[in-house]
């Protein structure tokens, strides 16, 4: 036996799939389908009052055999809950009585959510009230329907009258050239990588079905004549990359901002503090002149450090409301944490023993560089291991070709840099490896949670495992703060690093505090809700439903009639500009 094969063969014998190889060549002749380009479902209204139901398409959408499903550890998602800003927002205890559309309502059952997330059971309320939004939960809390699902809900009533042009493209006549239409959509998302820009889309595709909301997605990497082919077909919802949606909103015939209601910065720390920040201030200003007063913006993240919420208050309206479960930045308590000491040459073989010696499981390991992340996926590769690996440097097929492989089970281990950091939620990742820590001058300890929050989520339980050595020093205070926080053991090594109180500590003031002494603050943060305790399924605290037996006929008590809420448009978009 030569040496790749006995390699292959003591992978095999420690339970890892086989390995393999891609063929480049068949690929290129065979014409590459985008993860964009996926079906949504059209229906145009012409066609009858109710919209019919499509199995073939709701077989894709909700019974994808590797669609995360909830796990049995969902109760501890519920945390204690923050609340600041002028106006309170009574939670909802159950989607049934939350005032949502009868049409949404059935998809979030298609969906499999029984149970609201702590995160979800306050912004649907607050949306539904008109209200704009500084939301902050765990990593897999379910912040995509946190947003989706009061915005879709709020427009699926209204789409008939609000919504820009589209051709009938079911009739026969249908010419994509000749009938394409500038797309104006309703609600606008972005988020900072072309994998989770993929994710938000597939997951307004399920909560859109049966309406005539329609979906499209733009990210770089996919030929711009896809997206143009997409958005002639007319969009409601767009979730888009950055790049890619200036790109297209500097085309005013393919794109118009004009009509946004809704824009949706998704992991907007990273956004505000990335290298976006002269493409954010074009998307929040609207880029052609939205002058819609009644226009919510809204930002989620998992971590939000001060200065990111300085900035994101220079967009937010007066009476925006922040919400935060746990503390801002802290990690998932479903995942153990362990932090091993391995120096930089000891860590290939390091990695080698994690995988022979434990149960073979989804693994997603974070290499730093990229030529780290090839090094790792070669190494491993020719020990026998199933693996493929992602980078930004990789062409949008290789990219999405990984990421289908790690998710369907094929390659269960996938290598990659901080891109698939955040947001990416796949199903059974059991175990996410920091080959090396994020530096502390890149993301910091903000993405060492990000990142270790990919596995145990929305209820499940999972492992993550660091290699430490001397040079992740500055990234030591950090680590052992969320390892306090989060009951995990200290090793030795991270003792000097403990502060001398042996607990936790942060900096975590309010945003009342951060406006003190800070001239440059502008936020309005006017009353302040410390600690509404949001505890478990029963009980939302002194909480009562928004709304009666789910009658959609009318919105919430709360807000005033079916007119959008006015909410002036903040007053930093047009002092940034
Ligand atoms: P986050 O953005 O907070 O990291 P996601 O929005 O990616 O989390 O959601 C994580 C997973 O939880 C997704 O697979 C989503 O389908 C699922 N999910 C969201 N809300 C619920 C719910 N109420 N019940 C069960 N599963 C949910
Ligand atoms: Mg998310």
């Amino acid at each position: 036996m030569d040496a790749d094969s006995e390699a292959l063969a003591r992978a095999q014998a420690h339970g890892w799939s086989d390995k393999s190889k891609l063929d480049y060549g068949a690929i290129a002749l065979a014409a590459p389908s985008w993860a964009s380009d996926a079906q949504v479902y059209e229906w145009t209204g012409d066609e009858g009052e109710v919209a019919p139901a499509n199995a073939s398409l709701e077989e894709r959408l909700y019974k994808d055999v590797h669609h995360q499903r909830a796990g049995t550890a969902f109760s501890a998602l519920d945390l204690s809950v923050t609340q600041e800003g002028p106006v309170r927002i009574v939670p909802v205890t159950q989607f049934e009585n939350a005032g949502l559309h009868p049409r949404l309502l059935e998809n979030v059952k298609l969906c499999g959510y029984e149970k609201m997330t702590a995160i979800q059971a306050y912004t649907i309320p607050a949306v539904i009230m008109g209200h704009d939004i500084i939301a902050i939960a765990q990593t897999g809390s379910g912040k995509t329907a946190a947003y989706l699902i009061p915005v879709i809900s709020k427009l699926m009533g209204k789409a008939r009258k609000l919504q820009g042009p589209r051709p009938n493209i079911n009739s026969p006549d249908y010419d994509p050239r000749r009938d394409r239409v500038c797309a104006e959509p309703l609600v606008v998302i972005v988020c900072p990588t072309r994998e989770l820009a993929q994710q938000i889309f597939n997951e307004a595709r399920r909560l859109c079905y049966r309406s005539l909301l329609r979906p499209v997605c733009c990210y770089g990497g996919v030929p711009l004549r896809n997206n143009i082919q997409e958005l002639g077909k007319g969009c409601d919802v767009l979730v888009a990359t950055p790049g890619r949606l200036c790109d297209l909103m500097n085309k005013p015939h393919l794109l118009s901002m004009k009509g946004v209601k809704f824009t949706i910065i998704d992991e907007a720390d990273e956004m505000l503090h990335g290298d976006w920040s002269d493409e954010l201030n074009n998307i929040m200003g609207g880029g052609d002149a939205n002058e819609d007063a009644d226009h919510l913006y809204m930002m989620f993240s998992a971590t939000f450090p001060p200065e990111s919420r300085r900035l994101a208050r220079e967009y937010m309206a007066q009476d925006y409301v922040r919400i935060r479960v746990g503390r801002a930045g802290s990690s998932h308590r479903n995942v153990k944490q362990d932090v091993v000491y391995v120096e930089e040459d000891a860590k290939p073989n390091a990695l080698l023993d994690i995988l022979f010696n434990e149960e073979p499981c989804r693994t997603l390991v974070f290499v730093n560089s990229t030529y780290g992340v090839e090094n790792v996926d070669d190494y491993l590769f020719q020990k026998g291991l199933p693996t493929t690996f992602m980078h930004g440097k990789r062409s949008q097929f290789e990219r999405e070709d990984a990421m289908h492989k790690f998710k369907t089970g094929d390659t269960p281990i996938l290598i990659s840099t901080h891109i698939s950091g955040r947001g990416i939620d796949i199903a059974n990742i059991g175990h996410v490896i920091n080959y090396d820590l994020p530096s502390g001058v890149g993301g910091g300890i903000d993405e060492y949670v990000h990142r270790i929050g990919r596995t145990g989520r929305i209820g499940h339980v999972g492992r993550a495992t660091s290699f430490y050595n001397d040079r992740n020093e500055d990234l030591a205070p950090g680590l052992v703060n969320i390892l306090l926080e989060t009951q995990q053991p200290i090793p030795d090594f991270l003792e000097p690093f403990k502060p001398e109180s042996g607990l936790a500590e942060f900096d975590d003031k309010s945003d009342e505090e951060l406006d003190e002494g800070d001239a440059c603050a502008t936020g309005p943060a006017k009353a302040s809700e410390e600690g509404t305790k949001a505890t478990g399924g029963e009980i939302w605290g002194d909480s009562k439903p928004v709304t009666g037996a789910g009658d959609w006929g009318h919105e919430p008590s709360v807000v005033a009639d079916d007119a959008w809420v006015a909410a002036p448009a903040a007053a930093g978009i047009e002092a940034k500009s």
